[in-house]
């Protein structure tokens, strides 16, 4: 079966005004994908999504000028080969660097797509696994600093009386707001629900500091991201200081950067990003890894039910999975209306995977050129 094509679709919306979050890496006014769309020779359409890196028309140029030049041709259901042959003549030589692992994330995923369309098997199937329930988290664009430490808390239970036994809150704000915040919410939640929380690379060591005893009082159940990816020697040090597992990897790309996280020993949750990371072939390799770590599977999730989908169908092949990121953001059409309801919630706060052939979605073409790319930031 050979690739026929490969076409990104970079798509966009606005954040309805008043539903503006803010985080730490801003305040969120639009949001940003790079779909990709492959077709093959036996008339099997594959879909995936890429990260946008907030520069999506530059991903999908990549994808659309150069990704598709090395793999149009090739065997669509040799993944391995094509992820090996991206990876070499634009990962490892020649850059791009990050947006190339993006590029090829959107691929890959697409490529499995077409796997499990192929063999009328759902992706878990394929991937060894079981149609499990996988915890969720209430996270995604949610739970952020544009409110009070009340109306989070009230934000909050909406969650947990939906089902949720566990979400996300934002910090990274200021080390006393955000005890504020992670204080007000645990009073409002009880103890039952596992409260985490995501500084989005804005702490220093000092604030890390201020705020641990505060969060460990609380009973977080991870620290994300307080620092930037790269800063390992922070990491470690942090780590020797607090008895809160630190969580990260949603900024780590590859297997080759998730060895230096894991080797490190500071990071006990691992965050790889199917939208980022390498696709599902490098996430499950990322997560064996993990697996010989004792260390949790608990993938980042990005913006559409493609990602969604394909974050499910890992989780329940996994023998380490952690959590399933529900992005419960109140508006976000491309994971409501591309194809698809991946992420549905039973009593228990827990997802299940698809079960049609490959991701299990629909995807609805008019819909995605109803929703072109939107130039700009999409956080301020
Ligand atoms: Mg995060």
């Amino acid at each position: 079966m050979k690739i026929t094509s490969v076409t990104a679709k970079p798509v966009s919306y606005r954040v309805p005004e008043g539903q503006n979050v803010t985080l730490g890496i801003g305040r969120a006014v639009k949001r940003d994908a790079v779909l990709v769309k492959v077709e093959t020779d036996e008339g099997i359409v594959g879909w995936g999504e890429a990260h946008h890196g907030r520069c999506p028309g530059a991903v999908a140029k990549l994808i659309d000028t150069t990704i598709r030049e090395l793999v149009v041709g090739m065997n669509a259901l040799e993944v391995v080969a094509v992820w090996q042959r991206v990876h070499k003549m634009q990962l490892a030589s020649h850059g791009m660097g990050t947006a190339a692992a993006m590029a090829l994330s959107g691929l890959d995923i697409a490529l499995w797509d077409i796997r499990g369309k192929a063999a009328g098997w759902p992706l878990y199937r394929l991937l060894g696994g079981a149609a499990r329930p996988v915890k969720a988290y209430a996270g995604g664009i949610s739970l952020g600093w544009q409110q009070s430490p009340q109306q989070l808390a009230e934000e909050a239970q909406s969650y947990v009386a939906r089902g949720y036994r566990a979400l996300k809150l934002r910090c990274g704000d200021t080390p006393a707001r955000d005890v504020a915040r992670v204080r007000t919410v645990r009073d409002a939640v009880g103890a039952d629900i596992d409260i985490l929380v995501d500084a989005n690379t804005n702490y220093s060591l000092d604030d890390f500091r201020r705020v641990v005893p505060a969060f460990e009082e609380c009973m977080i159940g991870w620290l994300e991201e307080p620092f930037t990816p790269h800063d390992y020697r922070l990491y470690r040090d942090a780590a020797t200081r607090t008895t809160i597992p630190l969580a990260a990897g949603e900024n780590h790309y590859t297997r080759f950067e998730f060895t230096r996280l894991i080797e490190d020993g500071a990071v006990r949750i691992a965050q790889p990003d199917a939208s980022k990371a390498g696709g599902v072939t490098e996430l499950m390799r990322i997560a064996a890894m993990c697996s010989a770590w004792k260390i949790p599977f608990d993938p980042h999730t990005s913006a559409t039910a493609i990602n969604i989908a394909a974050s499910i169908h890992m989780l329940a092949a996994v023998d380490n999975p952690g959590y399933f990121e529900a992005d419960v953001a109140r508006h976000n059409p491309f994971r409501d209306h591309l194809g698809g309801t991946a992420d549905r919630l039973d009593e228990n706060g827990c997802v299940r995977p698809p079960e049609g052939p490959g991701l299990g979605l629909d995807i609805d073409e008019a819909f995605v050129d109803a929703h072109p790319l939107i130039d700009g930031p999409c956080y301020v």
